[in-house]
């Protein structure tokens, strides 16, 4: 019988349980979990704070593992049949219809109002549908991807790297440009490393609290700045001055302080881009110090701001092999030496330092 980590109702502690193993669907599989996550969506989870989530719950929405036990045929996306004993990541979203009015006019399938994902809307009376288990259940249709990648490489990155490669696409970053990123969690770390491969001169961050933000100079952020320690318009000051009084080209919005959302449109140069991705819970709006303008934050700058939620399976895919790739794994390396580790009993203490930001990323180990 497997173990999982289960929150059982909103506000409550991680308990451990044992489940039944599933019945395997046609097509379906069950994978041995080697790594999963705790990221800053399973804080909130665990406080209750995002809407739609069915508990209890099995967090844990990015994993690798080995599939265990394949019914039926299960392949990629080229057409290549798994085979049990194949070590894979999963799309921790399923069910895009690709039937919808979003997903076939809007082609905006991360709108998709069928999607489930993984350790968020799947609970546990769906199965064992979480990574902070020995097991997850892969439902029909679940979009496995083969692991080339070293798996800690890989989960160096997490699920911060897709999100944060889709905010980076949506930023649509010039040869050339600086760019700012706001925020020096695991999503403002992967947005430093992805901005540059995408071209970008100098990405700047402005984050805290000090280790994260050394973590962001050493995949090569050009300059950094604790904002805990600066004002506001010190903090514009010190943007304005690294370009020649204008102000960045783009501009990653990656803190989850709804503050944010406006300084990040101060901070960018006229007719820039801002890409808002940090804003994954509902904080409420800004303060009224950070009032928005639209006339200064927005027309008058002739500002581009694009909205980013989620991502599919192309932010996954491109995630997967990026980080498989010897030279240009070399950032989410320099990661991996500062992963924490926590086994399936240590969850509330892997939460509560993730929570304090005690850690950069925090992994589970079922097996450990
Ligand atoms: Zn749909
Ligand atoms: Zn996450």
């Amino acid at each position: 019988m497997p173990v999982v980590a289960v929150i059982p109702k909103p506000s409550a502690a991680v308990e451990l349980r044992e489940v039944t193993a599933p019945e395997l669907e046609q097509n379906s599989a069950l994978l041995a979990v080697e790594l999963s996550e705790v990221c800053g969506t399973d804080v909130y989870l665990q406080k209750g704070l995002l809407e739609g989530v069915p508990y209890p719950l099995v967090p844990g929405h990015v994993s690798v593992g080995r599939l265990r036990k394949i019914r039926g045929n299960l392949c990629d996306v080229e057409g290549k049949k798994f085979r049990e004993g194949d070590r894979v990541t999963f799309l921790d979203v399923h069910r895009t219809c690709n039937a919808c009015w979003y997903c076939l006019v809007a082609k905006a399938t991360t709108r998709c109002p069928h999607r489930k994902v993984y350790g968020i809307t799947y609970g546990l009376d769906d199965g064992l549908c979480g990574g902070w288990a020995e097991q997850i259940y892969l439902k029909p249709g679940t979009r496995c991807i083969r692991l080339d990648a070293d798996p800690e490489t890989f989960m160096a990155g997490g699920c911060a790297l897709p999100t944060a490669l889709h905010a980076i696409e949506r930023g649509d970053i010039a040869i050339g440009d600086t760019v700012l990123v706001l925020g020096s969690g695991p999503v403002g770390i992967n947005a430093i490393i992805l901005a540059l491969m995408r071209g970008a001169l100098k990405v700047l961050c402005i984050g805290a609290p000090h280790h994260r933000l050394e973590a962001a100079s050493q995949v090569s952020a050009s300059d950094v700045l604790n904002f805990e320690d600066h004002t506001e318009r010190e903090r514009l000051d010190w943007v304005l001055e690294s370009t020649n009084g204008r102000g960045v080209d783009v501009t990653i919005e990656a803190t989850g302080a709804p503050d944010a959302v406006v300084q990040a449109m101060r901070f960018t140069r006229d007719a820039g881009r801002v890409v808002v991705v940090g804003q994954y819970t509902d904080h409420g709006p800004t303060s009224p110090e950070v009032a928005f303008n639209p006339h200064l934050d927005l027309n008058k700058k002739h500002l581009d701001v694009r909205g980013c939620w989620g991502s599919d399976f192309s932010h996954f895919y491109r995630a997967a092999h990026i980080v498989a790739d010897s030279n240009r794994s070399v950032p989410w390396e320099v990661l991996k030496a500062k992963l924490s580790r926590y086994r399936l009993d240590q969850a509330n203490e892997a939460l509560a330092d993730v929570k304090e930001g005690r850690v950069l990323k925090a992994l589970i180990e079922p097996g450990r």
